[in-house]
């Protein structure tokens, strides 16, 4: 039956209350023992609760996990009909999601209350401070944290509107010569400033891929920005385009720098995660700069890997797929 194809479970029940047909997604999401007994229990309320008045009823719930699931259960008279039909929505993705923007949030109004408490206690140390020395001193430092501030203001609005848009799978290929020259660029400001050098090679015939470009540039400048952030000055850097199997072309970015322990590897591509916080803060880092990474090589259907050894350095290869299709751009869900 057409209905068993459904992504919403539909149950639907006689006059007298007896259920006539239950298609598959919602015997998945009712049967199976004393888990979903509760969701099963709250299908056959609500439709009492329509048979009795005639009226639409609702009620969200949580079924208890592994896995734990949020189920809205709607029920109500069929248009023109008699009897009454249950519609169950699994909406256990959605509050995921709400929980993760949540947190998000929390986490961006946590990292940026630490400047603006920095700023307001350097403006009144300036405020009562009696020398001109001790007024410059203080005001590069309120300048520090303002551009700590924008940083990461700018950090969380390009992580936004990379979540937001999905690269055009039918829009025009992306050169990434043209890319890594851009990048270059962008990260000209860190690298200089860290005095490391960057070296450049490319080993692909063609460097095309489908894709974003202004997101590929942010990617692949904020390995180059890190690879930079976490050498010593003099170690240089090197960015190599290669071929990576038929299909796929990667970026690789090698820094002989500090390296990252092995145990962090896993958690450095979370939002807001950082090896050492105080290091960190040291080199400007918003925690923000992985997740980014991360974020535009799914967005192309593609991967983010990193190997590392602690005091020798590492490398991170950005993976692409060179034709969109099953393992190119991944088309908007939905
Ligand atoms: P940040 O803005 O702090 O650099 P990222 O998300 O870019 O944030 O990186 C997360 C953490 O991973 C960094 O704080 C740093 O500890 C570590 N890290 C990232 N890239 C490198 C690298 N090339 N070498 C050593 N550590 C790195």
């Amino acid at each position: 039956m057409a209905l068993d194809a459904l992504p919403l479970g539909v149950v639907v029940a006689a006059p007298d209350g007896q259920i006539t047909h239950l298609n598959d997604t919602a015997r998945r999401l009712t049967e199976g023992g004393v888990r979903t007994a509760l969701a099963w229990q709250a299908v056959l309320d609500l439709i009492d609760e329509v048979l009795a008045d005639g009226e639409p009823h609702s009620q969200e719930l949580q079924v208890i996990g592994p896995p734990e699931q949020s189920l809205v259960i709607e029920a109500s008279r069929p248009p023109g009909g008699s009897g009454a039909v249950a519609v169950i929505r699994d909406i256990t993705e959605l509050r995921q999601l709400e929980v993760i923007r949540r947190d998000f949030v929390a986490n961006v109004s946590h990292e940026l209350r630490t400047p603006i408490g920095a700023i307001a206690v350097l403006a009144d140390a300036l405020a009562n401070s009696p020398g001109a020395d001790d007024s410059e001193r203080l005001a590069r430092r309120i300048r520090a944290e303002a551009d700590r501030l924008t940083e990461l203001v700018s950090d969380v609005l390009d992580l936004s509107r990379i979540e937001a848009l999905r690269p055009d799978p039918a829009g025009p290929p992306v050169d990434l010569t043209a890319v890594v020259a851009q990048a270059l660029d962008r990260s000209r400001p860190v690298s200089e400033s860290r005095q490391v050098p960057v070296h450049v090679s490319t080993q692909v015939e063609s460097a095309v891929v489908p894709g974003d470009e202004s997101q590929l540039v942010s990617a692949v400048s904020n390995l180059l920005e890190n690879a930079a952030k976490y050498s010593d000055a003099g170690q240089p850097v090197e960015l190599e385009l290669r071929d990576a199997g038929p299909d796929a072309i990667s970026v690789v970015v090698r820094d002989r720098g500090i390296g990252i322990p092995s145990w962090e590897l896993d958690r450095i591509f979370e939002r807001f995660y950082r090896v050492d916080r105080g290091r960190a803060r040291g080199t400007g880092g918003t925690g923000l700069g992985l997740a980014i990474v991360r974020h535009v090589a799914t967005n192309h259907g593609g991967d983010v890997r990193v190997s590392s050894v602690e005091g020798e350095g590492s490398v991170f290869t950005l993976l692409l797929p060179a034709e969109p299709g099953p393992m190119g751009l991944v088309a908007e869900a939905g």
